[in-house]
C-alpha cells in the first residue's frame, strides 16, 4: 500500500472502539474513513467517473469490467463503479443478472475477462498466492448460505478466522466477545450451527466476517434465506458496521429492503450496471 494516509477530521463514529482497533480500521487500506455526521443521513457521493474529491481514494474501483465465464456465459459487460470508503451500497437486480459475479471479482475469487479492478490501490485481479490471501484478510465476506463449520461452536467459528491469521489467544478473546455481542449472540457462543435459526446463523457469519475489522465487507444476498424480520435485523447490523466506518456492499433482490433505506443503489441487469439512487 503506497497511498498517503489521510486522517478523518471527525472520528466520532469510531470512538466506541478500542484505540488499536480504531487505528487498524483507519489504516489497513491507508484510506480515509470519511467524516459523515450522524445527523446527516444523506448518502455519500458515489460517482462513476473519478471522484470529485481527489483527497479521497476509492476503496473499490472498477473500470470497463467484463466477465465472460469459460462456458461462454456473459455475466458482466462495461461495468464502471467507484465506491468510496464509508459508503453503504446496495446492488440489486434479478437472479442471474451478475450480482454475485461482481462480488466474486471484488474478493478475487473470479478474474475479469477485461477491464481493471482496484481494491484500495491493489489491482486484485492481478494478485496471486500469498498477496491475494493477504488482501482477502482485509475483505469480509458474507454468503447467503452462511458457510459455517458444522462441527464447531459459534465461538469457534468466529475465532477460527483470527486463529488462522495468527492472532494471539489473548487478542482472539479480546475481539471475540464484543463481536458476538454486536450481533446479539453472546448467549449462543457454545451452540453449534444446527442449534441456531437461519437468522442467528447469518449473524454468526457476519461476526466471522468482521472479527478482524476489515475495512470492506461484501455481503452476497445475506437475507436470501431469511424471513422479513430476520432480514431487517441483518440489514440493521450491516448498517451498524457501516456507521463505525466499514464500507459495505450488499447484493439483494429484495426490493423492500432497498426501498426502506436511503443508501445508494446500483442495479445490474443483463450484466450492465445502472445507478438507481446516488
Ligand atoms: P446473480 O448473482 O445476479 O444471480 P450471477 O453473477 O450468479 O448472478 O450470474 C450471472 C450469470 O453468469 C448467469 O447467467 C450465470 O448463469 C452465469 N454464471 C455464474 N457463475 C458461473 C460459472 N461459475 N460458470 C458459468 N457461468 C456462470
Amino acid at each position: 500500500m503506497t497511498s498517503v494516509l489521510h486522517r478523518p477530521t471527525d472520528d466520532t463514529k469510531l470512538s466506541g472502539l478500542p484505540e488499536d482497533v480504531r487505528a487498524r480500521l483507519q489504516d489497513r487500506f491507508k484510506l480515509v474513513v470519511p467524516a459523515r455526521s450522524a445527523a446527516d443521513p444523506s448518502p455519500s457521493p458515489m460517482l462513476e467517473e473519478a471522484p470529485s474529491n481527489p483527497d479521497i481514494q476509492p476503496i473499490v474501483s472498477l473500470t470497463n469490467v467484463e466477465k465472460v465465464y469459460t462456458n461462454g456465459s456473459k455475466a458482466l459487460a462495461g461495468v464502471n463503479l467507484t465506491v468510496n470508503p464509508g459508503d453503504f451500497l446496495f446492488v440489486t437486480g434479478p437472479s442471474g443478472s451478475g450480482k454475485s459475479t461482481l462480488l466474486k471479482l471484488l474478493y478475487g475469487y473470479e478474474r475479469p475477462t477485461k477491464g481493471s479492478i482496484l481494491v484500495g490501490d491493489e489491482p486484485i485481479s492481478n494478485l496471486r498466492g500469498d498477496r491475494l490471501a493477504m488482501m482477502r484478510r482485509r475483505i469480509g465476506v458474507v454468503f447467503q448460505d452462511y458457510k459455517l463449520i458444522p462441527k464447531r461452536t459459534v465461538a469457534e467459528n468466529v475465532a477460527f478466522v483470527l486463529w488462522a491469521q495468527g492472532f494471539t489467544r489473548k487478542e482472539i478473546h479480546r475481539r471475540l466477545w464484543p463481536t458476538l455481542k454486536m450481533v446479539g449472540l453472546q448467549g449462543k457462543a457454545q451452540c453449534f450451527p444446527d442449534e441456531l435459526s437461519g437468522g442467528e446463523q447469518q449473524r454468526v457469519s457476519i461476526a466471522r466476517a468482521v472479527v478482524n475489522t476489515p475495512p470492506l465487507l461484501l455481503a452476497d444476498e445475506p437475507t436470501g434465506n431469511l424471513d422479513a424480520d430476520n432480514s431487517l435485523q441483518v440489514i440493521k447490523i450491516l448498517k451498524k458496521l457501516n456507521s463505525i466506518g466499514i464500507t459495505v456492499i450488499v447484493t439483494t433482490h429484495d426490493e423492500h429492503l432497498v426501498r426502506i433505506s436511503n443508501h445508494p443503489v446500483v442495479q445490474i441487469k443483463n450484466g450492465r450496471l445502472h445507478h438507481l439512487r446516488r
